[in-house]
């Protein structure tokens, strides 16, 4: 099978209304570039019709290829998992519910041609989400990029296209918390971003990332990217003393003074204080122990339950 130019890695989680839009849409805006492309479709154990669409849509559209997991494993390892199979020299990353059109890929491609730059993403002009979500992912973004030490645009996410040169320094990363708009920062190489306004979801249907999902990957992406959680620890620590030799002068000098003092209470809260704070800092401690040791287990990222690529 000869290596096509061009693959679009899209992971899929119970989309089954979005499937047939996803693939026309996308074989609409890449035959722009070339009729040469793949297009890989990841079912991340979709619960609903999400697979028999997409196995029906590979009758019409014979580059569509669908590769299956043995469960939900999420988005980001889902991501992993296409870009393993991808066979192009150049590779595009693309959300599945069109929030990222695929219209922008032929303008990504033209940033890439010609090497001319080895990695080229998206960057969200403005996004349309409710105000809650894009609050706390703003949040994050400004969290972020003050801790990271990442040059990273502000605003950016999966969807990009990058050439096999930076893919294969992308898939050498082998953490298994991964974070992938931070990872594809951290090879370097010559980046280049497109501007564009992300799409709401064509059917108007809750994402499939759910809050919990997103926390969990804001936590993935401080942890791996910056010392934060242990800078809070140690200044607050830091902090405490300095409250101590304040309040230590305080009570030297009243005794000297002469003066009683009397703080049953004040002694009751701050025993308190410094108890919760501890183990909020051991709970963090925990994590980082918790992550070692994820890592050192070295279980596999995502199973293949079958790939439909012939
Ligand atoms: N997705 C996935 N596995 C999951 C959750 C989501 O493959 O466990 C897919 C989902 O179908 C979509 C993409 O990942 O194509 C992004 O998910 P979503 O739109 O929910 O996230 P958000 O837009 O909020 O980042
Ligand atoms: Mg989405």
């Amino acid at each position: 099978m000869a290596t096509p130019l061009l693959s679009v890695v899209i992971p899929v989680y119970n989309e089954e209304d979005l499937i047939d839009t996803l693939v026309t849409r996308c074989s609409a805006a890449l035959s722009a570039i070339s009729a040469d492309f793949e297009i890989i479709c990841v079912d991340d154990g979709s619960r609903d019709q999400t697979l028999a669409r997409l196995l029906a849509a590979r009758t019409t559209e014979p580059r569509l290829k669908v590769l299956v997991l043995s469960r939900n494993f999420g988005h980001q390892a889902a991501y992993t998992a296409g870009l393993h199979a991808a066979q192009g020299e150049y590779v595009a990353m693309m959300d599945g519910d069109l929030q990222d059109p695929p219209e922008i890929l032929p303008r990504m491609w033209e940033l890439l041609r010609h090497d001319a730059h080895d990695v080229v993403y998206g960057h969200r002009t403005d996004r349309a989400e409710g105000w809650g979500r894009q609050l706390l992912i703003k949040g994050f973004h400004a969290l972020f990029q003050n801790f990271s030490k990442l040059q990273e645009a502000d605003n950016v996410g999966n969807f990009s296209m990058m050439n096999r040169r930076a893919l294969t320094a992308f898939l050498s990363l082998q953490e298994k918390n991964r974070y992938l708009p931070g990872l594809r920062s951290f090879i370097g190489f010559r980046q280049a971003s497109v501007a564009y306004s992300r799409a709401a979801r064509p059917d108007g249907s809750v994402p499939k990332m759910s809050y919990k999902r997103l926390f969990a990957l804001a936590l993935d992406a401080l942890f791996s990217f910056s010392d934060l959680p242990i800078k809070v620890c140690l200044y607050t620590g830091i902090f405490g003393i300095l409250v101590f030799m304040l309040a230590g002068m305080y009570v030297l000098g009243s005794k000297i003074m002469g003066v009683a003092l009397i703080g049953w209470s004040s002694l009751g809260l701050s025993l308190y204080f410094l108890g919760s704070i501890q183990l909020v800092f051991l709970g963090i401690m925990g994590e980082y122990v918790f992550r070692i040791y994820r890592e050192n287990q070295n279980r596999p990222l995502y199973f293949v339950q079958h790939y439909y690529n012939e």
